[in-house]
C-alpha cells in the first residue's frame, strides 16, 4: 500500500482578511458567465477519457495475458534476452502492473462507491482536504505524472466519508491522463457525488516526460484547478488557496 499523506482542514469562514493581490494561476478559471459557458462547452468534449468502443469486452485477465505478449515484444525488439532470468517474468509483471493498478482507473467496474451521510453537524463551512498524493501517467509519453490534489467543498446537506474524496483522486488518476482533463474530471465526480456545485480541485503535479527527458525541467511543476459554484467567488477561493498554502501575497 502507497502511503498517502494528507491532512484535513476544516477551518470555519471567520471575519479573514482577503484582501491583498494573489496569484493569478488558474488557466481554467474565466470572468464571466458567458465566458464560463463558453468554457464548458469546449471542455466537455475533453473531459471524458477517449476510450474505443468495445473497450471493456476482454477481460481483466484477458488483458493481461495480451499486454503481456505486446510487453514482450517491445523488449525483444530493444534486444533483450527474455531467457534471462531477471527479465524473464517482465511482460507478465508490466502487464498485471497496468491492469490491476496503473491504468486500474479506466475499468467503471473499479470506480469507488461513494456512500453519503446526513451532515449532523450541520457543518455549513467550506471543507478541504489537502495533500492527496496521487500517482497518474501522461498519457503522451506513459511516464508519470505524480504530485498533490487539494479538493474542497461546501456541504448540500449532506456529508462524505474522507477517505472517499482520496479514492475518486485515485480512480481519475489510475488513467492515461492529462492533468486538466484529471482535473476536470475529479471536479465533476465530486459535483455528482456530493450533490453540490461548490466543489474546487486543484492538482499541483511532476510530469516526469518534462523532468527525465526532452527539456530536462526537474524543477518545474504544473499547476491545473477547476472552480465551481461558489468558489467562482473571488474571497471564497482566496479562502481556499490559503487552506492548501497557495495564496502568494
Ligand atoms: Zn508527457
Amino acid at each position: 500500500m502507497r502511503k498517502i499523506n494528507n491532512t484535513i482542514s476544516a477551518i470555519p469562514a471567520t471575519a479573514k482578511d482577503h484582501s491583498g493581490s494573489h496569484i493569478n494561476m488558474e488557466p481554467l478559471s474565466v470572468g464571466t458567465d458567458h465566458e464560463l459557458d463558453e468554457m464548458l462547452h469546449h471542455s466537455l468534449g475533453g473531459i471524458k477519457t477517449p476510450l474505443r468502443a468495445g473497450a471493456f469486452d476482454a477481460s481483466p485477465e484477458e488483458k493481461i495475458r495480451i499486454i503481456a505478449s505486446h510487453v514482450e515484444a517491445i523488449l525483444h525488439t530493444l534486444g533483450m534476452d527474455l531467457t534471462d532470468e531477471s527479465i524473464r517474468e517482465t511482460p507478465l509483471r508490466v502487464a498485471k502492473m497496468y491492469v490491476q493498478e496503473t491504468f486500474r482507473g479506466l475499468d467503471p467496474a473499479n470506480k469507488p462507491g461513494i456512500t453519503l451521510f446526513s451532515n449532523v453537524y450541520r457543518y455549513r463551512q467550506m471543507l478541504v482536504e489537502k495533500d492527496i498524493t496521487f500517482y497518474s501517467t501522461c498519457e503522451h509519453h506513459l511516464v508519470p505524472i505524480f504530485g498533490k490534489a487539494h479538493v474542497a467543498y461546501f456541504s448540500s446537506g449532506k456529508v462524505i466519508g474522507l477517505s472517499k474524496l482520496n479514492r475518486l483522486v485515485d480512480y481519475y488518476a489510475r488513467r492515461p491522463q492529462v492533468q486538466e482533463r484529471l482535473t476536470i474530471q475529479i471536479a465533476a465526480a465530486l459535483r455528482e457525488a456530493l450533490e453540490t456545485e461548490d466543489v474546487a480541485v486543484m492538482i499541483d503535479s511532476a510530469h516526469l516526460c518534462v523532468a527525465s527527458r526532452g527539456i530536462r525541467d526537474v524543477n518545474s511543476t504544473t499547476i491545473t484547478t477547476e472552480y465551481c459554484g461558489k468558489f467562482r467567488n473571488m474571497d471564497v477561493r482566496r479562502e481556499f488557496l490559503s487552506y492548501i498554502g497557495k495564496d502568494h501575497r
